[in-house]
């Protein structure tokens, strides 16, 4: 039941770490994938790579068009692009904020605005969105991401309640600390990458970093069939984080 032969997804972000291993591992199950990303030049076949900024309207719009132009057809959407943001509420001028949460939320918002009268055909509608933990745990430092994830979390249940009667399934997943470039690159531009990495890694509840290929499994399960009696979720993937009401340090 997480066959997805003949279906077609479309993935944002799907350039690197948990929107790449969600392409690839939609793709191993049968799927057509278009990873919509600001880079896709380094998406390699069988995905397909299509060039599009999830904070500009046109370009998605055309992103999608291209999409249903190439394959005819949207069954799955994965909302994943995202970027962060660092400090507390003092740290980032107005601007900052705009641009953050013009990705992490809009961004979601005219993907699916663009793809649902696509999902509307399929027998196999299904949207998931990539929220974090930073949604509900009050991490330090971290208010504008946290923000754009609270954000992510709402819209994830508002969309659910608005589309679950029309087959479309909403829900999302919520990952702890993933080990992507993304971190890699924050844990690079420390003093000690190593030692900060052990650091991270000890301070997760199950003693290491979530895999991207982790965070896509749950992707996977939510978009598929199997979980076709689920809307509105948020599947924390986060060593217990969440789960076991932990304080993140
Ligand atoms: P990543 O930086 O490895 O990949 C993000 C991809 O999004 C990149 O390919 C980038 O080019 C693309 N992107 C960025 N802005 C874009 C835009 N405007 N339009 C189109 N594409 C854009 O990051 P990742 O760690 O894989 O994170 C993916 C998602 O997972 C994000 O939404 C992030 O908030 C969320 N997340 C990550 C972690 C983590 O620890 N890595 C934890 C929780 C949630």
């Amino acid at each position: 039941m997480t066959d997805f032969t003949d279906l077609v997804a479309v993935v944002t972000g799907g350039a690197s770490g948990i929107g790449l291993a969600t392409a690839k591992l939609l793709a191993s199950r049968g799927a057509r994938v278009a990873c919509l990303d600001l880079k896709p030049e380094g998406v390699e076949a069988p995905l397909v790579g299509v060039g599009a900024d999830v904070s500009d309207d046109e370009s998605v719009r055309a992103a999608i068009a291209a999409v249903v132009e190439r394959f005819g057809r949207i069954d799955v959407v994965v909302n994943n692009a995202g970027i962060g943001a660092q400090g507390d509420v003092t740290a980032n001028p107005d601007d900052e904020w705009h641009r953050v949460l013009d990705v992490n939320v809009l961004g979601m918002v005219r993907v699916s605005r663009a793809a649902l009268p696509h999902l509307r055909e399929s027998p196999s509608a299904a949207i998931v969105n990539t929220c974090s933990i930073a949604a509900w745990a009050g991490l330090p430092q971290r208010a504008l991401y946290s923000a754009s994830k609270g954000a992510v979390h709402a819209l994830t249940l508002a969309m659910a309640a608005d589309h679950v009667r029309e087959g479309i399934r909403v829900n999302a997943v919520a990952p702890g600390t993933a080990d992507t470039p993304w971190v890699g690159r924050l844990l690079d531009s420390a003093p000690d990458p190593a030692a900060e990495r052990a650091a991270l890694e000890a301070r997760q509840p199950h003693g290491r970093l979530v895999s991207a290929d982790e965070v896509a499994g749950a992707v996977a399960y939510l978009a598929s069939p199997l979980s076709g009696s689920t809307a509105g979720t948020v599947l924390a993937v986060d060593g217990g984080m969440h789960g076991l009401r932990l304080r993140p340090t």
